[in-house]
């Protein structure tokens, strides 16, 4: 006699099969993953946006246009104003011209691109100016810009961002972050400036509060006012280390008459 021996009746397989959304969700991450990656990429490397450089010894100015040769006349105003730096130097500095303005806004990591340039202090020290033309040695404003650009060609621009770089190679990332906006902006004025303040004039400015002394209207004039005056008696370094009230500074500047 043959007995049929029959298996036990199996529990129910439990499905292992990962369910369908699951692998719709790691999926989609996995491409955000990616496309966040790529789009980083310029980030660490913006010389694959900008394909044309220009070699300036101290200033290394890359462009997404050609550079016409004008751009030693601008690289030599540069210098001349960085020389009104009390700083060491901390080149070579990379400038990255931005004629595409999308590129300012990515490499500013903001919204805007309504403001002059950017420097990427903590990490690369990479500078990004908004869109110039070199042979005029001007950048092209936006349509919300309503000061003159009389003094602040081009050249005032890259040297105001290195006055930036050389900050947070004297200072440190700390105590840059640390120092307060108004003598990091007043002091990077004082070298964009090339020197150039009339503080008479500055001093009736403020106290007619007229609006290029307003910093939120697009102007460092205040700041710099401000830091005209306490250099007299302090290096950049010790006012970093140790800063005065900028009330108190301007006040000095008021009342003193100028
Ligand atoms: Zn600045």
């Amino acid at each position: 006699m043959f007995e049929t021996v029959r298996e036990p009746p199996s529990p129910a397989p439990h499905d292992t099969r990962p369910r369908r959304w699951l692998v719709a969700l790691w999926l989609g991450l996995a491409c955000l993953a990616i496309l966040a990656s790529l789009a980083a990429i310029p980030l660490a490397w913006p010389a694959l946006l900008f394909s044309y450089r220009f070699d300036g010894g101290a200033v290394v100015v890359h462009s997404d246009r050609p550079i016409p040769p004008e751009i030693s006349e601008v690289i030599g105003d540069v210098e001349r104003r960085l020389a009104s730096s009390e700083l060491p130097a901390a080149g070579p500095y990379q400038v990255y011209l931005c004629n595409d303005v999308w590129k300012l806004a990515y490499f500013g990591h903001r919204l805007s691109t309504g403001f002059g340039g950017v420097t990427d202090v903590y990490l690369t020290r990479n500078i990004f100016i908004r869109p110039a033309d070199i042979r005029t040695n001007a950048v092209l404003p936006p349509a919300s810009w309503r000061f003159s650009l009389a003094d602040r060609p081009l050249s005032y621009f890259i040297a105001h961002e290195i006055a930036h770089v050389q900050q947070v190679a004297a200072l440190g990332r700390l105590s840059y972050f640390k120092a307060p906006t108004w003598l990091l902006e007043g002091y990077a004025d004082h070298v964009g400036k090339g020197g150039e303040f009339d503080l008479s004039r500055s001093v009736d400015a403020l106290r007619q509060a007229s609006p290029e002394m307003d910093p939120h209207l697009g102007l460092y004039k205040r700041y710099q006012l401000a830091v005209e005056i306490a250099l007299r008696q302090h290096s950049f370094r010790e006012l970093a280390s140790d800063p005065p009230d900028l009330s108190a500074v301007l006040r000095e500047a008021t009342d003193g008459g100028g």
